[in-house]
């Protein structure tokens, strides 16, 4: 099975985020199971790049609507694997300093619809360039979501012909970004004007939606996971006005949990932490607490640590936890966090932590290493999001013994099961409401007064197994779906 994946992120050389994260593991658990996977990003000016150029295929044409943009290409091997990554260069388009957002204003780039459409068909380009027969063009959110008009019969500018023998698939990562724009955009597409009117897969309310394109025109469709997929075709919130989209191809739309990436993510061998534990042996997490408290000058009190790591966006429930800081911190708890993102979120955490020094940790910044300090160094990972398709964080919580406290819904009611003292992995709640957090929290905090109790719980947590390889099985029997499909 050979495989192109296309997404504008791909760990360790571009991360925002979690997408990042999936582009930078499942690739090489693809190739543990036989897959030949070759990977096409943008080589963002943001990122820390490796690789030369690409022997092959150094550099590219472009056609941009009445125009040519070049393209460079750099090869370089995925750390520890055969995987190919593909990075496409352009001055005009990806030498910047943010990935999607300007740092300069915090909002997105105007012409973000135009950079990622040149990506598109510049990756088309390449695989077309490459020679090499690919089955599948996976496809990442909607970055990538036009990729399948480009390629399709009906729509293609010419040589749809070279892909014949290629399925699609495009996987949502999140339905919030979907790349609507004016309809002049499908001009750089090369995609006939005829093509857009109503009813057709490019029209949205008046303009152009390049993921509601691939939902209708990718052989399938799938979400990061399976309560996520139902989410989405069921409602307005969840769906973001494709829900009836979505409904309509329900029998080509499923769901597949993300996994996680143990070599990034192990206790028992992680530079960054403080000290090496296991569930075996969990004496070194005490180290990681004190390491914590020191690098937030918290009291060194033996209370729990409960630790927030997150894109600062209202998706993650950042208001009810700003609404629920002075009701958590009635109880006996400390509180760091790490993030980036929207102002008004930088401003109400640091109020909160203004008001309890010694107590919170507030620390506004993109910080993979300290990142890990805080998912080794907790006792408690809270993740309240609105919505969460799937969610890493609380993936590493359970690798690190860090129990989770989450809102159900999404990855998140698919990944965390409820504690009864036996059986489960973490709290839960389900009204999106301070008082419902604070609750859970509570909850926790009486599971956690039981120091037996509590390292069953921890234990439990460490033994779960979401490594990558079963859901790279569950990718691998989609793209053989999709392979004898009849097109
Ligand atoms: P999302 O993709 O919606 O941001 P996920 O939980 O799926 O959420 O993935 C987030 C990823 O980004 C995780 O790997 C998390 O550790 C990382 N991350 C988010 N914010 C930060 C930050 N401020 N510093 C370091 N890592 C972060």
């Amino acid at each position: 099975m050979r495989i192109a994946m296309m997404a504008a992120e791909a760990a360790p050389c571009v991360k925002v985020g979690g997408l990042g994260d999936v582009v930078g593991a499942l690739p090489k658990a693809l190739e543990r199971q036989g897959a030949a996977v070759s990977v096409i990003v943008p080589r963002h000016g943001a990122g820390s790049w490796e690789g030369s150029v690409a022997g092959r295929v150094p550099r590219l044409d472009v056609p941009m609507g009445g125009r040519v943009e070049r393209a460079d290409i750099t090869e370089a091997r995925m750390r520890g694997s055969a995987v190919r990554v593909y990075a496409i260069a352009s001055r005009k388009y990806f030498d910047r300093e943010g990935v999607y957002d300007d740092p300069a204003t915090g909002e997105g780039y105007p012409d973000n619809p135009e950079r990622f459409l040149f990506f598109m068909r510049a990756a088309v380009e390449l695989v077309r360039a490459l020679g090499v027969p690919f089955d599948i063009l996976h496809c990442h959110d909607a970055h990538a979501a036009l990729v399948p008009a480009l390629v399709h019969p009906r729509y293609a500018p010419a040589g749809a012909g070279d892909f014949a023998r290629t399925g699609t698939l495009l996987t949502i990562h999140n339905l919030a970004h979907q790349g609507i724009c004016p309809p002049e955009t499908l001009d750089h597409a090369g995609i006939a004007a005829r093509h857009f009117h109503p009813g057709s897969p490019f029209e949205y309310w008046g303009r152009l939606n390049f993921m509601k394109a691939g939902i209708e025109l990718a052989d399938r469709v799938n979400t990061v996971s399976p309560t996520y997929a139902v989410e989405i075709r069921s409602g307005p919130e969840a769906g973001c006005g494709l829900e009836g989209v979505l409904a309509g191809r329900s029998a080509a739309l499923s769901g597949i949990v993300n996994g996680i990436d143990y070599e990034e993510w192990n206790p028992e061998s992680d530079p960054h932490i403080a000290a090496p534990y296991s569930a075996r042996d969990l004496a070194g997490k005490e180290a990681c607490r004190r390491d914590l408290r020191a690098f937030f000058r918290l009291e060194e009190r033996p209370v729990p640590l409960v630790g927030i790591v997150s894109r600062l966006a209202d998706q993650k429930g950042l208001d009810l936890v700003a609404e629920a800081a002075d009701g958590l911190l009635a109880l006996d708890l400390q509180l760091v966090v790490l993030g980036t993102g929207q102002r008004k979120y930088h401003d109400l955490l640091e109020a909160v932590a203004a008001r309890h020094p010694g107590r919170v940790g507030v620390r506004l910044a993109f910080d993979n290493a300290l990142a890990h300090r805080i998912e080794a160094g907790c006792d408690i990972f809270l993740m309240p999001s609105r919505y969460e398709p799937c969610g890493l964080n609380q993936l590493y919580s359970l690798r690190y013994g860090t129990v989770p406290v989450v809102r159900r819904t999404g990855g998140l009611a698919d990944t965390v099961t409820p504690w009864d003292g036996a059986r489960g992995t973490g709290f839960l709640f389900e009204d999106y409401s301070a008082g419902a957090l604070v609750d859970a929290v509570r909850r926790a905090l009486g599971a956690y007064a039981d120091r037996d109790e509590w390292r069953r719980l921890v234990v439990r947590c460490m033994r779960q197994d979401w490594s990558w390889e079963r859901s790279a099985r569950r990718y691998l029997d989609l793209y053989r779906e999709i392979r004898r499909d009849d097109r």
